[in-house]
């Protein structure tokens, strides 16, 4: 198959979260001289396929084939894909169809090289992903073949194909602050404790305020308050507690533990409760691996264009890859209608992005 014929079947087979479409059965028949292994669990689909051509290191392309529902009010049948006005439109043409297609038809042509070549794929990565990448990450821990370096090839260009890739992503913090005070009667405030009155005085210095200064990848990681309420909505009762939730979007300057500093300097002297939990933990590919380096390569030869290195945006399965101490970058088409309404791609970039592939596949190769 031609690159937009493959693109185009895996546009129009179905594929809303965790439904795969049947797309891993023709994944696994696509690249009958892979080696496939199928970690099913629940309702989640997922392969891992790999071919040993040599000795070397083991590069391996990850992504999803499902999608998220296409919502009302298409001009075009989102699981047709229609070329129209220069574009091809379609449910999953940015995210991340386009970065399937691209790495199976590259990988599909290798005859040399000295290493191993593997695709992972999941079909719920839209969903809770709990058991899609995480649970054959675990499995190739298990079976002692996990990749050196990985491309998950998300949407990652912003203005023009080639321009950013992914070295790395914020994590998220989730707060709960119980304040606690001591009822009591307006008329009389000075017998009781008012956590209203107490956090007024808290609120200015932790508000929108940095807990550190981020560095060359990540903007600050900033205190963010989501909710605060206490009180009965009576005007003659001061209340005995106040709860209060934050998030912090985390660089990897800042875990949980300068959170909790952060919130113990503030509300010193005041009698209170905490609670963290961590959504994701961040992540930051050292620009000075062999993947970073020749993914730059490889997108400067087809562009002509060197990309940012950029940790913008929120959470993709890359930081499960990440979390195994693999070298992890993101790279694929332009992201401007990832999940919208017409979303939709070019036959240009698509073909550009298999080009990008094929060429970092020949670069990366090397000995150990
Ligand atoms: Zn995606």
């Amino acid at each position: 198959m031609h690159i937009l014929e493959l693109f185009k079947h895996l546009v129009e087979s179905k594929s809303e979260t965790p439904d795969d479409g049947n797309l891993l059965d023709f994944i696994e028949k696509y690249l009958a001289d892979f080696t496939a292994k199928r970690i099913d669990i629940e309702d989640t689909k997922n392969l891992f396929i790999y071919k040993k051509f040599g000795e070397g290191e083991h590069l391996c392309f990850a992504g999803h084939v499902d999608v998220v529902p296409a919502g009302e009010g298409w001009s075009t049948n989102p699981y047709e894909l229609v070329e129209k006005d220069g574009y091809l439109y379609g449910r999953g043409t940015q995210d991340m169809k386009s970065g399937v297609a691209a790495f199976i038809q590259a990988v599909s042509e290798v005859k040399e090289f000295d290493g191993t070549l593997s695709l992972l794929l999941t079909s719920d990565e839209e969903g809770e992903a709990t058991f899609g990448t995480i649970k054959v990450l675990e499995y190739l821990k298990e079976t002692k073949q996990l990749p050196d370096a990985v491309v998950v090839a998300e949407p990652t260009c912003e203005e023009s194909f080639g321009d950013a890739i992914k070295v790395g992503r914020r994590g998220s913090i989730n707060g709960y602050l119980t304040l606690r005070g001591k009822q009591g009667h307006a008329a009389y405030p000075e017998k009781s404790i008012n956590p209203i009155h107490n956090i007024s005085k808290v609120l200015g210095n932790i508000a929108d305020v940095n807990i550190d200064d981020g560095d060359e990848f990540f903007s600050p990681s900033k205190f963010v308050i989501t909710d605060v309420r206490s009180g009965m909505q009576v005007t003659n009762v001061t209340p005995n507690e106040l709860k209060m939730m934050f998030n912090v979007r985390n660089t990897t300057l800042t875990t949980q533990k300068e959170v909790t500093m952060f919130v113990q300097k503030h509300f010193s002297g005041l009698d209170y409760e905490l609670k963290l939990t961590q959504g994701s933990y961040p992540f930051c590919t050292n620009t000075d691996t062999k993947i970073v380096k020749s993914i730059d390569k490889a997108i400067e030869k087809v562009t002509d264009i060197k990309p940012k290195h950029s940790t913008a945006g929120g959470t993709s399965d890359a930081r499960f890859v990440a979390q195994f101490g693999i070298d992890v970058i993101e790279f694929g088409v332009k992201n401007d209608t990832i999940h919208a309404i017409n979303e939709r791609t070019t036959a240009k970039e698509v073909k550009d992005l298999y080009k990008v592939f094929k060429e970092l596949i020949t670069i990366y190769e090397g000995k150990k």
